[in-house]
């Protein structure tokens, strides 16, 4: 016969341990189904390893989304102090590095092994590897969801989609959880690659690949925050933190607006470029010598020949200066495309929130179905926000299922 139980979650990474740990730990029945044959690859390789598993401050403004009050809920009622608890409860040692980002000091296995403990806790089976072969209602009110698996039938009283994003097919991503959503009739926002290298038209490549490797500070935006971290150049655009942030937005404004915004990059930030320029106008030197003080030479050197600006900074005029610092502190740069999901850290879009609780991540219109972690549209900045998202809603979800 098929097997019962209250709660179904199907997806083992960081939402759905954390979703069954917490309906287990209420005395709940969970199983957890997971098609990998390796327990929560996607920790185990964040963070470089250490898993930057969230951050000191976090607030909705950290995130993407459709809505952008929707994650306000499920962060309120388990933030990133709940989850700070939960760590040193379980004597994990870990760090703080810049802008309030907290790292294992091992491993990220630590992490692994903590949820693993706390769903061990709450007594959850488990059905992994197990490959999902259908989900459907069952018409039972006690036992309404039917879910076909390579380990055989189970049917429960919820069920929890916990599947992902599309970052990184070749550890287990799948668009499972939009298929869900599509056949219980759910909208979902086209999910694209985030937190993504940018690739560059062949005529700005032409004169920066040969540059890959440098790396800069700058100041990057696309209609929204101001991102004040490394750029890298590399053999196929533009990459580091600055880049991964801004490429969420970027990704945003051509889906919502329907255009392709350039990213603006202050190659200068903090410094006031037109004054610099200004109080060097009677210099014989080259502008790239000059601009070499503050930037890698190599890469002054490629940004002026890109520009045509190969003059000695005492051949231009005063306006001329001015243009080369706009240029200088906002140089608009229109990416042809991004790396894709093989390079990328995370999707944006998926389940839209209107089509869920925001208290619960139940579907409004499916009672008993709930989509938790990085398969809904809600998509953190770089710097453990995407984790913190898993915890809060598995968290939310594993209260109400
Ligand atoms: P996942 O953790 O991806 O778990 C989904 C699970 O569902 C997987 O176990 C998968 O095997 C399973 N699954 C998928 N499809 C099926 C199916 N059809 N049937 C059965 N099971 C299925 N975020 C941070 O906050 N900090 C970081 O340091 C960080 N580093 C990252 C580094 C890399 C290289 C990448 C790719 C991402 C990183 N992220 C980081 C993002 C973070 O890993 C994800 O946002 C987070 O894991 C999402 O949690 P989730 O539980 O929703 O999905």
């Amino acid at each position: 016969g098929r097997r019962s139980f209250d709660v179904i979650v199907i997806g083992a990474g960081a939402a759905g341990m954390m979703c069954a740990a917490t309906a287990g730990l209420r005395g709940r029945s969970v199983l957890l189904v997971d098609h990998a044959t390796r327990l929560a690859e996607k920790i185990r390789i964040s963070g470089g390893g250490r898993c930057n598993f969230t951050n000191r401050r976090v607030s909705a403004d950290n995130y993407l989304s459709r809505n952008p009050h929707f994650s306000r809920s499920a962060l309120s009622r388990y933030g990133a102090r709940d989850f700070i608890e939960l760590v040193e409860h379980h004597g994990i040692a870990y760090h703080e590095r810049d802008w309030g980002q907290l790292f294992c000091d091992d491993s990220a296995q630590d992490i692994i092994d903590m949820l693993r403990a706390r769903c061990d806790d709450g007594g959850v089976e488990w059905a992994m590897p197990a490959t999902v072969e259908g989900v459907a209602r069952s018409g039972d009110e006690a036992e309404r969801f039917v879910v076909a698996t390579t380990q055989g039938s189970f049917s429960a009283h919820s069920l929890v989609i916990a599947s992902g994003g599309l970052a990184i097919p070749k550890i287990g991503a799948t668009p499972f959880g939009y298929r869900v959503a599509e056949q219980f009739g759910l909208p979902v926002v086209a999910p694209r690659p985030a937190l993504v290298p940018l690739t560059l038209p062949p005529e700005t490549l032409a004169l920066l690949a040969p540059l890959a490797g440098i790396s800069l500070e700058v100041g990057a935006q696309c209609r929204g925050p101001v991102f004040r971290e490394a750029a890298l150049v590399t053999h196929r655009g533009l990459s580091g933190p600055s880049i991964l942030q801004v490429s969420s937005y970027w990704q945003q404004q051509a889906y919502d607006a329907g255009d392709w915004a350039p990213v603006s990059l202050d190659l200068l930030p903090g410094v006031d470029a037109e004054d610099w320029l200004l109080a060097h106008a009677q210099d014989k030197t080259l502008l790239a010598n000059l601009l070499a003080e503050r930037l890698p030479r190599r890469f002054a050197h490629a940004w002026c020949e890109l520009h045509d600006w190969q003059r000695p900074l005492n051949q231009y005029r005063h306006a001329e200066l001015r243009t080369i610092a706009a240029a200088l502190s906002g140089w608009q740069l229109t990416p042809s495309g991004t790396q894709g999901y093989a390079k990328a850290e995370v999707t944006l879009g998926g389940v839209d929130t209107r089509a869920l609780s925001s208290k619960t991540l139940e579907a409004r219109e499916v009672p008993g179905l709930y989509f938790i972690g990085e398969v809904v549209d809600v998509t953190g900045h770089l710097g453990g926000y995407n984790f913190q998202w898993a915890w809060s809603s598995g968290v939310a979800c594993g209260l109400a299922a």
